[in-house]
């Protein structure tokens, strides 16, 4: 099965931008089949660090945060781009393979005492993750872990993540 998830990741060269092997995560949510053993996948991954709750990271970490969350029986956070939550936030800035970009979570998101997992599509050069794992720590909350459903390996992202990270494709 997981042959078959692979090959429903799409690379993309130069998006967004010259020299980036984009990872396009569309062909697999389209595949019922493909998009449940993701989520299965994701969810069974993590369920030992015994999470209180989910982050997931705008945009793609939505789309598997939520149902990993509610398979877990958790709920959910948004980490998002700057202006556009509602409430007062902790900010986070971080450098992406492409880019730099700033992250926000409401300050009552998660607190002390929560033991909060990380998911997004893709672990790249690790910043974005790091920059959420900041988020958590700055909330008093602890990191119990990151999953990610594609690792790019080469790019050694884990290597500066402080956390157990879990990841279903490795590239
Ligand atoms: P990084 O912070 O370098 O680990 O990048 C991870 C974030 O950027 C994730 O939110 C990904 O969705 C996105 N991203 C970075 N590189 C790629 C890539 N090659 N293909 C798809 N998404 C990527």
């Amino acid at each position: 099965m997981t042959e078959r998830l692979r090959k429903l990741v799409r690379d993309i060269p130069d998006f967004p931008s010259p020299g980036i092997l984009f990872r396009d995560v569309t062909p697999l949510l389209r595949d019922p089949e493909a998009l449940r053993e993701s989520i299965r996948l994701m969810a069974d991954g993590v369920s030992a660090f015994r999470p209180d709750v989910v982050l997931g990271i705008e945009s793609r970490g939505f789309l598997f945060g939520v149902p990993v969350a509610d398979r877990l029986g958790v709920g959910f956070v948004p980490a998002r781009k700057p202006g556009k939550l509602p409430w007062r936030v902790h900010q986070q800035a971080y450098g992406l393979e492409y880019g730099a970009d700033i992250l926000e979570l409401h300050v009552d998101a998660v607190g002390p005492g929560d033991r909060v997992v990380i998911v997004d599509d893709v672990l790249a050069t690790g910043g974005t993750a790091r920059a959420a794992c900041s988020l958590v720590e700055m909330s008093g909350a602890t990191v119990a872990g990151v999953v990610v459903l594609v690792e790019l390996v080469g790019l050694e992202g884990r290597s500066t993540i402080r956390a157990d990270v879990v990841s279903v494709l490795t590239y």
